[in-house]
């Protein structure tokens, strides 16, 4: 299902139908069917998050995996939980996205030069996928850099798990991953010979853990955006 869409909207739309992990597919079902008490309103996603942005977008942000209640509530990747809120906004205040606040995946956000995505596109149970998961979603992670690939300049990673999923995807597709492996850590930089010079930039997650605490501040996303942008031509 991975390798066969020729576009990004064609892999969005066969994502979201994926089943291939059963117990991702009955945790994100039965999380949309007894919701949380505050949404009991509303129809939850409940499927596969794809990712978001446009196809020709210089500068990739790749998280872990969508929320329960926040990406498998509304369809969109960091959409309607705290972590988004402080990614889209710091999105925002470097002029990467088009409004500080993602609640819905109908809310009207665009953002520029950018695709937000994840080696996970199921929630998981207590956001922790197993490492089998990881590796039978990384075809619909590596078939989107494919597809990014030709405008691709600059990839953030917010948090180790993003890191350590991406760096064999991008070593198949046929960048120079460096031996040993480099390690993830906030504002590590890693630049990768390959079909195009690549820039790879780590960010902690904007996870609440990481936010409340203070471990990662509004200043350091925006740091970490900035210059990933400005690596990706979009300042
Ligand atoms: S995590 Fe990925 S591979 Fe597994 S069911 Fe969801 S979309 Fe499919």
């Amino acid at each position: 299902m991975a390798t066969a869409p020729k576009s990004l909207a064609a892999l969005d739309a066969a994502v979201s139908e994926c089943r291939a992990c059963p117990r991702l597919v009955r945790w994100r079902e039965q999380v949309a069917r007894t919701k949380r008490a505050a949404y009991a309103g509303e129809q939850y996603w409940g499927r596969p998050v794809p990712g978001f942005g446009p196809a020709d977008a210089s500068l990739a942000l790749v998280g872990l995996a969508p929320a329960a209640h926040g990406g498998n509530r509304t369809g969109r990747m960091f959409t309607g939980d705290r972590s988004g809120d402080v990614l889209f906004q710091a999105l925002y205040d470097v002029g990467l996205a088009s409004q500080p606040t993602a609640v819905h995946r109908d809310d009207g956000l665009t953002l520029r030069g950018t695709r937000v995505t994840a080696p996970v596109h199921c929630a998981p149970p207590d956001n922790k996928p197993t490492p089998a998961e990881r590796d039978t979603c990384r075809p619909w992670l590596a078939r989107e850099l494919e597809l990014l690939r030709p405008t691709l300049r600059a990839v953030v990673v917010l948090g180790g798990f993003g890191w350590q999923a991406l760096l064999p995807v991008l070593a198949e597709a046929g960048w120079e991953v460096p031996r040993p492996r480099p390690r993830f850590g906030h504002g590590a930089h890693v630049r990768l010979e390959g079909p195009s010079e690549l820039h790879l930039l780590g960010c902690y997650h904007v996870s609440q853990q990481n936010t409340f605490t203070g471990r990662l501040t509004p200043a350091m996303v925006r740091e970490v955006l900035a210059r990933g942008a400005s690596l990706a031509g979009l300042d």
